[in-house]
């Protein structure tokens, strides 16, 4: 008997008892991406190479055309249920790398929805015109729910979480893994770094689902600098624990800019204060300028998921340890490799690579 976990042979109930890793396990069996504890290292590294491997070919116009002929006979619907502008844009131009067609919900006020339809149903009914949902929503844990009914309805079809609630960001996280190993190449890549977030630590989803990817590294020390009230997560500490991860709670932005050798900025998250309890505190101590280039090391990185307010002086936008403006664009190309390697078309790149060899 296969231990192949589906989707399709657990009730709702007994799969939401499950921890992250036990959810990610039949995540991964189905072909969804929902949560960073899906991943192992070996699939974030086999994402990466393909990832520069998709951004060389598509540099020479017989390489964008070989590459868009690859999921030409696949559809894609984008519902995206709260604002977004980066990863919409990001998602719809991997999907045309790739010669994927796109249809799209960006404002649930179009949808049937406003006839009373539950989000649910709306989903079902886009899954019979698409091979695959790439879905932003502010319910955190709703793409779960989602994929488990397209499981349960026989319409097996892949979904990617484009950001749920202020909890899990799952591709946001692949592409800052992507920019981190990208940026210490030259330096002996991910393992034994110093990584910095700083910011609205609380509900910064990016930093939620990156601090869990980064524990899959050697050695790594994860500093969470921020206002008392907006303080990284007991859970993520905990799985931090789990995984026998090093990290630091401060509220000192100074001492350890110069010991950084990634620094991830995040924005006020504003948009999740409750009436009678706003969070939002002054959070002036928890920003970068030019003022500080001397204090951080030579090698370290600046980045931010975006959009930024005044966490980042613009004064240091073509500072070359800003890597922001990169680190956005390598979303198209990661994004580009998460689809090709969920619809298993992966091979047809490396065989395409080694044939012609494309340059850097
Ligand atoms: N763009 C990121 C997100 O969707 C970060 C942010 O909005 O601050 O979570």
């Amino acid at each position: 008997m296969s231990d192949q976990k589906e989707l399709s042979d657990i009730s709702w109930k007994a799969f939401n008892a499950l921890s992250l890793k036990e959810k990610g396990d039949y995540f991964r069996a189905d072909g969804h991406t929902l949560i960073a504890q899906q991943f192992s290292r070996g699939q974030l590294e086999a994402l990466c190479t393909l990832a520069t491997r998709i951004k060389r070919i598509n540099k020479r116009r017989e390489g964008a055309n070989f590459l868009k002929t690859l999921l030409s006979d696949k559809r894609a619907m984008l519902y995206f249920a709260q604002p977004s502008s980066r990863t919409y844009l990001s998602f719809n131009a991997a999907c045309q790398i790739l010669g994927l067609d796109t249809m799209d919900v960006r404002d649930t006020a179009t949808s049937s929805e406003v006839k009373g339809e539950s989000a649910e149903d709306t989903l079902r009914t886009f899954s019979s015109y698409a091979d695959m949902i790439i879905m932003r929503h502010p319910a955190g844990g709703f793409a779960e729910r989602v994929a488990w009914m397209m499981a349960h309805t026989k319409r097996e079809i892949p979904v990617l979480n484009a950001g749920s609630g202020a909890d899990q960001h799952p591709t946001q996280a692949l592409l800052d893994v992507y920019t981190l190993a990208r940026s210490f190449e030259k330096t002996g890549g991910i393992d034994g770094k110093h990584i910095i977030f700083v910011g609205d630590l609380l509900r910064g989803r990016t930093v939620r689902s990156l601090a869990w990817m980064l524990t899959l590294y050697k050695d790594v020390t994860l500093y969470f600098v921020a206002p008392d009230s907006l303080q990284i997560g007991q859970d993520i500490l905990d799985l931090l624990d789990q995984a026998g991860t090093k990290y630091v709670v401060s509220q000192d932005f100074a001492s350890v800019m110069p010991i950084a050798d990634a620094i991830y900025m995040t924005r006020i998250q504003d948009e999740w204060d409750v009436e009678g309890e706003a969070r939002t505190t002054d959070s002036s101590d928890f920003r970068i300028g030019a003022e500080h280039m001397d204090i951080i090391k030579d090698t370290a990185v600046i980045m931010h998921p975006l959009p930024r307010r005044k966490e980042i002086s613009t004064e240091i936008d073509n500072e070359p340890r800003a890597v922001y403006w990169r680190q956005m664009r390598n979303g198209m190309w990661i994004r580009a490799a998460l689809i090709l390697s969920t619809f298993g078309r992966e091979d047809e790149v490396n065989q395409y690579y080694d044939d012609y060899k494309p340059v850097a």
